[in-house]
């Protein structure tokens, strides 16, 4: 530590972003120095909604030493081995975009191109039969793969889904444990330094004043710093994502809970459904050009699988990210720094990556812009990954009845995007540039379940022999069957591994490992 060092580090926000933010800092400057205080007001709460996540969640519990079975049973918490996707392409059409990998490439050949290949000399099942997530789900079967786990299991992977208020919770208690401070009020005002335009500190609502070298803005959509203060700007994509309201209620279980989200496209906007222990979340995101808010709720109510147990609450959104998500000493975190939209949950993943990138930047009271523009571009880069994915499984449908799907369908794409979409309607080629989080499997998974097939395949395919790869590919198949067969379903995992449970008594720390 030096002069320079950050003394206060202020959190501003107590949902997802705020407490993930809270528990990773508290943890990593646990130097004796620095203070982490979050400040949050139970008056305004939170969104209360984001409750699917993508598999580096995993990592992110790892690098906070979180029991990940005291965590699931903390947060009604289910596992997810990828998203169903239902009427995407097409009607009464459904495709898996599955956690892990298909199948295993062979001398060097990607394994989707011997699959293309093989798929030229006779019908063959749906990728997804390929998949050891994949056949997992369909069959309602979870084992955790373990760090000794062999394959094909080892080619699982998985994420969780959870109750966002729960999520808070058990991050609260954690932070808390590691130090930081909580501050319960309303933000009324923000004072800059008047030298340099930094913020300096923040009024509560009963006079309180609390000042920070270092503001962490996880207000939510509202952006109280970064943007009702200092005006970081907000790159609009309405025009390549409408939807911008959704309608969230939970419902009853209608039995065991599947180990998959569910995506179901209606006609202006598409359903979430995540299954939790206790209950099944659902919502209906939707463009309001398209559809009025009372028919967007009867459409969810009308496809509800239980009974709802809430009110629905309606949510506004504007597609789109902050266009500096760094500005002076403010960081914006979660929604304040933008929203893609939930349709492959990763906002959570945002906050993640968010909070990793700081962590490797960390500023000192100088901060120097090279640090900044850093986490600025790289935020960029990663937020315009996710949004041309999700642009995706909009533009590549054949659906053409409703204004919305006409208006998506005919759209032009970002050049990015339809830079991968050319490349694989060719030759199946997929490169994965830089960071980007979406790795090839995802990729061939939603370009082949929302119809955008190859003209041909790469032409070193055709240099493997022939029946070699059938035999090879029909070996893999009954591998990744059998080995879900042996698997336990989620619902006894979850039984034996990490039941929901009162927090009183304590939870005792325990790991059941690899259950293959
Ligand atoms: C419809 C929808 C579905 C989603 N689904 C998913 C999903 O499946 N997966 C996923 O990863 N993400 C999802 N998300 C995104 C996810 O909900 C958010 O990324 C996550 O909840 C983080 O929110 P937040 O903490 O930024 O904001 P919020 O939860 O809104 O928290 C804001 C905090 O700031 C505080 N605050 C605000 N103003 C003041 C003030 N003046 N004074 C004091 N405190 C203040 C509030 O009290 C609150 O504590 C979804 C979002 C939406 C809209």
């Amino acid at each position: 530590m030096n002069e320079h060092s950050i003394r206060n580090v202020v959190i501003v926000g107590g949902g997802t972003a705020g407490w993930m933010a809270a528990a990773a800092l508290g943890r990593y400057l646990d130097n004796g120095y620095t203070k982490v205080t979050l400040i949050e007001s139970e008056e305004i709460g939170t969104i209360g909604v984001g409750e699917a996540t993508i598999p580096p969640l995993i990592t992110f519990n790892k690098m906070l030493g979180i029991n990940e079975n005291e965590f699931l049973a903390a947060t009604q918490g289910s596992f997810k081995l990828g998203i169903e996707f239902v009427n995407w392409s097409g009607i009464g059409e459904r495709y898996f975009h599955p956690f892990g990998f298909h199948g295993h490439d062979l001398q060097g050949l990607h394994f989707h191109q011997l699959y293309l290949r093989e798929r030229k000399r006779r019908v063959m099942q749906d990728i997804s039969a390929w998949s050891m997530s994949a056949v997992a789900a369909a069959r309602g079967r979870f084992a955790r793969p373990g760090p000794e786990a062999t394959l094909p299991l080892s080619q699982m992977l998985y994420a969780f889904h959870f109750d966002a208020s729960l999520y808070a919770k058990f991050l609260r208690t954690y932070a808390e444990q590691v130090g930081v401070d909580r501050v319960e009020g309303k933000i009324v005002d923000v004072s800059l330094r008047s030298a340099d335009g930094f913020v300096e500190s923040v009024t509560l609502a009963d006079g309180r004043k609390v000042e920070g070298d270092l503001f962490i803005d996880c207000s939510g959509f509202r952006g109280l710093l970064i943007e009702q203060k200092l005006q970081a700007g907000y790159e609009d994509w309405t025009h390549w994502l409408p939807c911008d309201r959704a309608i969230a209620v939970p419902c009853a279980n209608p039995g065991d809970p599947d180990p998959f989200t569910r995506a179901t496209a209606h006609k202006s906007g598409w359903q979430w459904r995540i299954p939790l222990q206790s209950r099944m979340g659902n919502g209906h995101v939707y463009s309001s050009a398209h559809i009025s808010d009372d028919e967007a709720e009867k459409v969810l109510l009308d496809n509800l699988e239980g009974e709802p147990l809430q009110d629905p609450r309606r949510l506004t959104f504007t597609t789109g990210r902050r266009k500096l998500a760094w500005s002076r000493n403010v960081v914006s975190m979660g929604l304040s720094s933008g929203f893609v939209e939930p349709l492959e949950s990763t906002s959570i993943h945002l906050i993640q990556s968010g909070i990793a990138k700081l962590i490797a930047l960390f500023p000192d009271k100088r901060f120097n812009p090279v640090e900044r523009d850093e986490y600025n571009k790289q935020m960029q880069d990663l937020f315009e990954d996710v949004r041309d994915f999700v642009i995706l499984h909009y533009h590549a449908t054949t659906r053409d009845d409703s204004d919305f799907w006409n208006q998506c369908r005919t759209m032009t794409v970002p050049d990015s995007l339809q830079h991968k979409i050319d490349l694989f309607r060719a030759k199946a080629r997929v490169f994965r540039e830089g960071f980007e989080l979406f790795a090839t499997t995802s990729w061939v998974a939603v370009m082949l379940g929302q119809h955008i097939v190859p003209e041909e395949y790469e032409p070193a395919a055709d240099a493997l022999d022939a029946d070699k790869v059938a035999a090879a590919l029909e070996e893999m198949r009954i591998g990744y069957l059998e080995t879900a067969q042996a698997m336990p379903s989620q619902a006894e995992f979850i039984a034996r591994c990490c039941a929901a449970r009162p927090p009183e008594p304590a939870l005792k720390s325990f790991d059941f490992g690899a259950m293959a």
